[in-house]
């Protein structure tokens, strides 16, 4: 049987940091998808392809240089675009955005199917994105859909930001979150939503322990 865990849900809901808990915990490997989109993003600003340009959009999802390298001092896979550690300049809020932009075309999805697809060995996956148990992994046997109000998701951003120096509003954070939320789940193709046979859970008054506890009971179900 296919080995995969697969967790969707919106930006903020935690389920970046639950993956990376339980992919440690169980020693299974980590596929962040939304990685792959915004190096996507991160490659157009770079060379300069406009992000409606969608024949050349295909074509840098379907050549992305990229590897993920086990770097000295960091226990996480860090992204190698073109021979640099990107890791950082991806997570900003300008190549998340770009990120849900690029993540809109059908073309672009296409090109990274086959991608992602190929993290999952007999080792076992723990697969975190917006369409992994709707669209890549149909068949994995156990499938979390994590939300969070939007109210709390820009809190939790609001006090991460704050923890690195960076002051924003929270009102402007949660402007974004709507905005990106609105795009994932309205747009035509793969749109975020929970599989048919997810499992869903609502992390507003959860810590990570409980959620990761609550995903932990379902995969030895
Ligand atoms: O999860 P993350 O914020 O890194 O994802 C960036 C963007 O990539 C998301 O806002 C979403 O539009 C897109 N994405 C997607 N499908 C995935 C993962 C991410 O469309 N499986």
């Amino acid at each position: 049987m296919l080995k995969v865990l697969t967790i969707d849900g919106p930006s903020g809901s935690g389920k970046g940091t639950v993956a990376k808990i339980l992919s440690q915990k169980l020693g299974w490997e980590l596929l962040d998808s939304g990685a792959l989109y915004r190096l996507v993003a991160f490659g157009a600003l770079k060379h300069g392809i406009e992000l409606d340009d969608v024949d050349k959009l295909a074509e840098l999802a379907l050549t992305l240089d990229v590897e993920f390298k086990l770097e000295e001092g960091n226990e996480l896979l860090v992204p190698v675009f073109e021979g640099e550690n990107v890791a950082s300049q991806i997570r900003t809020e300008k190549c998340g955005d770009a990120a849900s932009k690029v993540a809109a075309l059908t073309p672009v999805r296409d090109a990274l199917l086959d991608r992602q697809r190929a993290f999952a060995t007999e080792q076992g996956l723990i697969a975190d994105g917006r369409d992994m148990g709707t669209v890549v992994f149909p068949s994995a046997p156990v499938k979390v859909y994590l939300s969070a109000s939007a109210e709390e998701r820009a809190e939790r951003r609001y006090n991460q930001l704050k923890a690195s120096g960076e002051s924003v509003s929270i009102a402007a954070i949660l402007d974004e979150i709507k905005a990106r939320d609105d795009r994932d789940m309205n747009r035509s193709v793969a749109p975020l939503k929970p599989a048919n046979d997810a499992i869903e859970i609502d992390s507003t008054h959860l810590s990570i322990d409980e959620v990761v506890s609550q995903i932990s009971d379902a995969l030895s179900e």
